[in-house]
């Protein structure tokens, strides 16, 4: 009797056993199981698409494998899936219909398209940059050639960029045992053109500067602190002026101090770009935010409304204590330089600092300053960086507004 090809192909599958506590993880609706966790493995190459099953062999759904991350598993369906590069173009349409159904991305034609495990793609981020799409892939089986191929088509198809780059990260291709490769126009021939959010203008290269070259998280940030915004301003972190060429058009003055030259340089272009001449200052300092506060602060400057979005302290869990004590003494230098009624704005990119972490060391940083301070709005990432309820992970930005009063 010939063999049944769909049984056969099942059996071949490959698969993976998890662990009782592996199971409890996908139970709380995480994706993410660790190599731990795994007790069984059949027939799994590296980047395969494997079934998963409990201790007794009961399916528990689909999840893309690694062969070198401590993350062996991510899951990318409660079900079966038959074919992963379809499953991927359907996941990206939803993405973009999320977007634009819920409104989430008017105001701006620079947003992300795709946030990985947030949008049920583990492994891959797609950024929209007006006219330039950026892709980054994270994992082994994001990078599988007909994945690739799709993730192209797909984008072309929905959003007819004149450009798409692939933003690579040398560290994470190292971890997850990919070859190396550079950083490259993967569609089209643009790779760099002029952004608008909150009709501020920006200009983006794809092929350059940190992260994704733009920090759309902060996108509903910047129009937030400008609603505050007034009087005297300083933009302690400043990048490209994200957040000071929002202020600029608010306030009489803006310093913008950053320790990059080239950031400041592009923040200067992109001052270009938006300000007619109607007698506003603004200025860009390259330094160290944290010894020119001192200085300023020694000096008796005041300011009535400051931003502070320094760099993630806390790259690891160790480095959380001094973190916080980092973040500490930012906020307490910004507060006593404020004028009573002024705005600061204080940022966390730690992953590792928590909303509640995050809180406390700002209102400790106010006790120790003597002030009382109102929180006007406690934000996170722009919507369109969606935050999956029981995935930590996925939220790691924290923006509050505060007034200061005495
Ligand atoms: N607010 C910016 C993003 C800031 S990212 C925006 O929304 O676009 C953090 C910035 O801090 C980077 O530009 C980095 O160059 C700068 N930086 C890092 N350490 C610094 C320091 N000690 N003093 C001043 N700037 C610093």
């Amino acid at each position: 009797m010939p063999k049944n090809p769909t049984v056969s192909a099942k059996q071949s599958e490959p698969s993976v056993k998890l662990s009782t506590r592996g199971v409890a993880r996908l139970q709380a609706r995480h994706p993410w199981v660790y190599r731990s966790d795994i007790i069984e493995e059949k027939n799994v190459p590296p980047g395969a698409i494997v079934r998963v099953h409990d201790q007794r062999g009961k399916f528990l759904g689909t999840a893309l494998y690694s062969s070198s991350s401590q993350i062996a598993i991510r899951m990318i369906s409660h079900g079966s899936v038959a074919d992963l590069p379809a499953l991927v173009t359907e996941r990206i349409r939803a993405a973009i219909a999320y977007r634009k159904d819920n409104d989430l991305v008017a105001n701006t034609d620079a947003y992300r398209v795709v946030f990985s495990e947030a949008d049920f793609l583990p492994g891959l981020i797609v950024d929209r940059y007006n006219d330039v799409v950026t892709v980054q892939i994270l994992t082994q089986a994001m990078d599988a050639p007909a994945v690739r191929e799709t993730i192209v088509r797909t984008l072309r198809e929905e959003l007819q960029p004149a450009g798409i780059v692939e933003r690579v990260e040398p560290r994470i291709r190292e971890i997850e045992h990919l070859p190396p490769l550079p950083s490259s126009l993967l569609y089209g021939d643009k790779s760099s053109t002029v952004i608008g959010m909150n009709g501020i203008r920006f200009h983006y290269d794809g092929l350059e500067g940190q992260k994704t070259g733009a920090f759309l998280d902060q996108r509903e940030n910047y129009g937030a602190a400008a609603q505050y915004a007034h009087g005297e301003a300083l933009d302690a972190f400043c990048y490209q002026g994200g957040f000071a060429l929002h202020l600029a058009a608010k306030c009489s003055s803006v310093t913008g101090v950053d320790s990059s030259r080239p950031a400041l340089e592009m923040a200067e272009k992109n001052a270009a770009l938006n300000l007619t001449p109607n007698g506003r200052e603004l200025e860009w300092i390259e330094g160290n935010a944290f010894d020119l506060l001192r200085e300023y602060a020694a000096a008796n400057r005041r300011y009535d409304t400051i931003v502070l979005d320094p760099p993630a302290f806390a790259k690891t869990k160790r480095d959380l204590e001094k973190a916080l004590g980092g973040y500490k003494e930012l906020n307490l230098r910004a507060m006593k330089m404020l004028r009573l009624g002024g705005i600061l704005v204080t940022c966390s990119c730690s992953f590792h600092v928590s909303a509640a972490d995050f809180l406390k060391v700002v209102a400790d940083a106010a006790q120790d300053a003597h002030k009382t301070l109102r929180l006007v709005e406690n934000r996170g990432t722009a919507r369109d960086h969606p935050t999956l309820l029981n995935v930590p992970e996925t939220s790691y930005l924290k923006c509050l507004i505060l007034v200061v009063s005495d």
